[in-house]
C-alpha cells in the first residue's frame, strides 16, 4: 500500500474513533463569521491571521467538529493536520464544557492542547519516517503564530514537545490519536513502518 493511500483510509477510521465530524470550511457560515472576527482582532493585534489567510490556511475544529482550511486538501501534509485536529476532539470529548472557554480564555492552557496536538502529528510521522524533527527548536514556530501566545507559553509548549519527543524517538506514543492511529498503521499498513519520506 502506499502511504497516502493508507493515511487516506486512516482518517476515516480515526474520525469515528474518536467522534470526529469534518465539514467544508466554505460552506459553514459559523466560519465565515469567525473570519470576520479574526479579520477584526488582526487589526488590532499583528500576530493573528487576517480572515482570508484564516479560512485558506487554518484549519480549525470546534468541540467535535474539523473544519478544513480551503487549502488543505492539496496540502502534502493534510493528514498530519487532520491527526493533530483529531487530538482537539479527544480533548473536548475529554472536558467537553471547559475546554472550548478555557482553550480561548487561558494561553497556558491553549499552548500545553496545542503542543499536545502537535505530539500526535510528530508520532505519526515518526511512525511513518522513522524520525523527529531535527531542530527542535523549529517546532514552536507553528504554534507561535496564530494562537496569540506570549513568549512563556511557548516555551511551556517547546518544553511538552522535548519530553514528548524523547518518548516518540523510543517508539512510546503517548498521545490518545497517536496510539490509535499507529495501533491501525501496524495493523493495516505495516510495510510502510519506518520506510516513508515525508
Ligand atoms: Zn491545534
Amino acid at each position: 500500500m502506499l502511504r497516502d493511500e493508507a493515511l487516506d483510509a486512516l482518517i476515516p477510521y480515526l474520525t469515528s474513533q474518536v467522534g470526529a465530524a469534518i465539514r467544508e470550511k466554505k460552506d459553514a457560515s459559523e466560519m465565515q463569521s469567525i473570519a470576520q472576527v479574526f479579520g477584526a482582532l488582526h487589526l488590532a493585534q499583528g500576530n493573528l491571521p487576517n480572515a482570508e489567510e484564516f479560512l485558506h490556511r487554518f484549519t480549525t475544529t470546534l468541540g467535535p467538529v474539523i473544519y478544513p482550511s480551503l487549502d488543505l486538501a492539496t496540502s502534502p501534509t493534510r493528514h498530519l493536520v487532520l491527526v493533530h485536529e483529531c487530538q482537539h476532539v479527544v480533548q473536548f470529548y475529554k472536558d467537553p464544557l471547559v475546554f472550548p472557554p478555557k482553550y480561548l480564555a487561558d494561553k497556558e492552557y491553549r499552548a500545553g492542547k496545542e503542543a499536545q496536538a502537535i505530539l500526535a502529528q510528530l508520532e505519526v510521522s515518526h511512525w511513518l519516517t522513522g524520525k523527529i524533527p531535527t531542530v527542535r527548536t523549529d517546532l514552536p514556530r507553528g504554534i507561535a503564530y496564530g494562537y496569540a501566545l506570549n513568549p512563556e507559553d511557548i516555551l511551556f509548549a517547546q518544553r511538552i514537545l522535548e519530553v514528548g519527543m524523547t518518548m516518540t524517538s523510543n517508539g512510546v506514543y503517548a498521545t490518545e490519536v497517536g496510539k490509535i492511529a499507529t495501533k491501525w498503521l501496524n495493523q493495516n499498513a505495516h510495510e510502510l513502518y519506518h520506510g516513508c519520506a515525508y
